[in-house]
């Protein structure tokens, strides 16, 4: 079971940021901006997006809907929406995530 799992499911604590059937946002405990929060599925069928299917097109856009919706209630106009996919490009924990991050400038392109 990945750490998010045990998140969704109250076994540890998160920073709650929102929650609904479909999704749960909370703050990342190692933020990488002075506002950086996670918005991830409650299903634990997409580990990556690669995995993801043409069956999860409606909650993949709920995902960046409520991810927009938050950055918006968290006071940013500017935001960067990062999804890691696999390994090599930095992913750790193998249940889909979307990294919201805004507060300070940013660089392109991304390192
Ligand atoms: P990634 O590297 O894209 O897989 O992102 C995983 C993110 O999850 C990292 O930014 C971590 O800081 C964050 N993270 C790991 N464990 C927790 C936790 N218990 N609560 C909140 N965020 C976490």
């Amino acid at each position: 079971m990945t750490i998010f799992k045990k998140i969704i499911n109250k076994e540890i604590p998160a920073n709650i940021l929102y929650e609904d059937d479909f999704c749960l946002a909370f703050h990342d405990i190692n933020p990488k901006a002075p506002i950086h929060f996670l918005v991830i599925p409650k299903t634990t069928e997409i580990d990556k997006l690669s995995s993801a299917k043409k069956e999860h097109k409606d909650l993949l856009g709920h995902l960046m809907i409520t991810a927009k919706e938050l950055a918006e209630k968290e006071g940013l106009k500017d935001f960067r929406v990062v999804i890691n996919n696999g390994e090599g490009v930095g992913q750790t924990v193998f249940h889909l995530h979307i990294h919201v991050l805004g507060g300070r400038d940013f660089t392109w392109p991304p390192g």
